[in-house]
Parts: structure tokens; sequence; C-alpha cells
């Protein structure tokens, strides 16, 4: 998906070298995998998508709501800071979140040059790590009303069986997230709840990758396969 010099792209599990379980396309460097099948599977999905390796922003994702404004790859030698969110007016450089059911959320303002990257799991939608993500561009001369705000691959709200009580909890702060099983139990929509959070702040041009992790053969679900890879969701301003 492209438009406006905004580039939105979304993996799926091919195309990799690593060995089972994290076949073939794993780009997470903390679920066990060797460090070295990480490495290349970075390098093949980056060449494949006509973008600089060396310009793709990761992070240290927590399920907390921090954001941190980046105009470069973080600095070798240094940690790599533990946020949920980021953004960036440096075109050129690409911000990358890594889920497996949680939900990736991309964001950007063609018109200001910004653009955002959120994890957005239960935890990081409750929390608001995606208001926070917004505002953070808001700093930097986005607006909501232009923002164009795409979500990725994600355990669908009839896939995410949670406790009742757990339910009522997301529900009390975002009433869209509560959700029923296909086989009617208790279950949460995070990407719902997450849709809900942009719409309240304005944002207009939303729309979502349609896959459901949990029931794609050709993506990681962490929920499904406990140990597994990682697809990641990439967005980047020419
Ligand atoms: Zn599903």
């Amino acid at each position: 998906m492209s438009g406006g010099g905004v580039h939105f792209a979304f993996t799926n599990r091919w195309g990799g070298v690593s060995a089972a379980p994290y076949e073939q396309l794993n780009l997470g460097g903390a679920v066990g995998d060797d460090p070295a099948a990480v490495l290349r599977n970075r390098e093949l999905a980056a060449h494949s998508l006509g973008i600089d390796p060396g310009r793709v922003v990761w992070m240290n994702q927590v399920h907390g709501k921090d954001v941190a404004v980046v105009d470069g790859p973080w600095d070798s030698g240094t940690e790599i800071p533990s946020v949920d969110g980021v953004v960036t007016a440096r075109r050129g450089l690409a911000l990358a979140v890594l889920t497996a059911d949680c939900t990736p959320v991309l964001l950007a303002d063609p018109e200001a040059g910004v653009i955002g990257a959120a994890h957005a799991g239960r935890p990081g939608m409750v929390a608001g790590v995606v208001p926070e993500t917004v505002e953070a561009m808001r700093k930097l001369g986005a607006e909501p009303e232009r923002i164009i705000a795409r979500t990725g691959p994600a355990v669908c709200g009839r896939c995410y069986e949670v406790p009742d009580a757990m339910r009522a909890e997301v529900a009390a702060v975002e009433p869209a997230a509560h959700a029923e099983t296909s086989w009617g139990t208790p279950a949460v929509d995070v990407t719902a709840g997450v849709r809900a959070q942009l719409e309240r702040l304005g944002v207009r041009d939303l729309a979502g990758s349609g896959v459901c992790t949990r029931e794609s053969a050709d993506h990681f679900s962490y929920r499904r396969d406990r140990t597994t890879g990682r697809l990641a969701s990439y967005i980047w301003l020419d």
C-alpha cells in the first residue's frame, strides 16, 4: 500500500531462512531463534520492500505506552529503549513493529511528513499506547484528521478468549473491545479497541488487514503455537 509518499507493509511467515518452529521469516530477535537467521530475515524482508535494512527502527516492546521520537536507528552499542510506540519526521527511515497476535498500528500524516508505529496488544491498547503515539505525532506537526491509519494481521475478537473478569476490565476502559469467541466465551477485540480510540481522536482514514493470525496458517500466532516467530509491520515515507 502506498500513497502520498507513504508506504505500509506487512510480512507473513514465508520467504525467510529460519527453521521450525520459527519458519520461515521470523523477524523477532527475542523469541529463541538463531540470531543469524533473524538478521538474514531482516535483510531479506528489507530488500523485498526496497528499503535499507540499516534504516529500520526496531523497538524493545514491553506492552507499555511509552513512545520515542527518533530521527535515525538507535546508536549501536546502546540499549534499545523499552517503548511500544515510535514516531519520526525523517523521510527514508522505516519504523517497524513486531507481533504475533497483538495489533500493529501504522500511522501517517503525509502532508506533515510525520509517521508513527505502535505495538498494541491488550495491555498496550488499554494503557493507551495508540493515543500516545498520535499525540507524539501531533507534537511534530501531524493532525489527526489527516492521519492515515492501518492495522495489520492480529488475533481477531472471535479468537481471543479471556477470562470474564479480564473482558470486563478491558471493556470498562474501551467498550469497543468487548467481544465473544466463535465458541461463545468472553473475548477481547484489540483491533476494534484501537479503531475506536483513533476515531475518537478524529482519525477518519482507517483500514485493517482483515487477517486473523490465529486462523491464518500463513502468519505467526502466539496464542495458537506459543513458541513461534514474529511478523513485522513497516511504515516509511519516501
Ligand atoms: Zn480469529
